[in-house]
């Protein structure tokens, strides 16, 4: 990975600012496509020059499909799984019985996230600078959005997860992965809102994770054959993120409806 870290720490930030769950639009693309075009030196450091390559197909024919948002898509996806490795300070910090120990007693069919003993400081993307401290132990962090929006939900509630909740996940991954459908939520999906609900549904033998659509997509995790999924629905559109439909669609939804307030 070449780093130009003013670039590189300007992109992720943009990034950060127009990655949400559910389906990136026409207005998020052209966005970071704008940076781009006006930043010749910029573009040449990593991760923009991933999406100038990325970005410059894109416009060749004038418009955004779906299956071209959904790469730059999975393209956020992979920039900030790649940071949030380089940037694991502790990985090493953390006994490796500790996670086994974790990952046999997690129980998939329950919303409900593990418990890890342990704290340490977690900086947020593209913000290195700013560090805060996240205990796993009750998923808590010392940071505005935490206190503000989410400390009253019980310990183990997956709304408690902030921005930097997740990254510290990120950065303790077993070298495995996590168990089940939380490796699908850590791995793609974004910070969960304060105000949504989750449930754990099965289909063909499998848990997937579901949340409520707080206020459009309803966002679903499970990991089948070894491969993390992500799914979005959305609930008044009545459609699936980028055409892409789950097995079990239907189930699914009843689900997403049933939990939405
Ligand atoms: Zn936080």
């Amino acid at each position: 990975m070449d780093m130009d870290t003013n670039y590189t720490l300007v992109y992720l930030k943009l990034i950060e600012e127009v990655a949400q769950d559910g389906e990136l639009n026409h207005k998020e693309i052209r966005q970071l496509a704008k940076w781009l075009n006006d930043n010749e030196e910029g573009r040449k450091s990593w991760p923009a020059s991933l999406f100038y390559a990325l970005l410059k197909d894109v416009f060749d024919d004038g418009k955004i499909e779906r299956p071209e948002a959904e790469k730059v898509g999975r393209l956020i996806q992979r920039v900030r799984r790649e940071w949030a490795r380089e940037n694991s300070l502790c990985g090493g910090k953390l006994d490796p019985s500790q996670l086994v120990n974790l990952i046999t007693k997690f129980d998939s069919s329950e919303p409900i996230l593990p418990v890890i003993d342990n704290q340490f400081e977690v900086a947020a993307t593209g913000a290195p600078e700013s560090a805060f401290q996240v205990d796993f132990s009750d998923q808590s962090c010392c940071c505005d959005d935490f206190k503000t929006n989410r400390q009253h939900l019980p310990v183990g509630h997956i709304s408690r997860c902030c921005e930097h909740i997740m990254l510290g996940y990120s950065q303790i991954r077993p070298d495995a992965g996590w168990p089940n459908w939380l490796d699908a939520l850590l791995e793609t999906g974004f910070r969960p809102l304060p105000n949504q609900q989750w449930a754990v549904v099965q289909v063909r033998g499998c848990n997937y994770l579901v949340s409520s659509a707080d206020p459009d997509w309803g966002n679903i995790y499970a990991q089948v054959d070894g491969d993390a999924l992500k799914y979005s629905y959305h609930l008044t559109e009545k459609r699936w993120s980028y055409d892409r439909i789950p097995q079990g669609a239907e189930k699914l939804i009843a689900v997403v409806a049933k939990i939405s307030s």
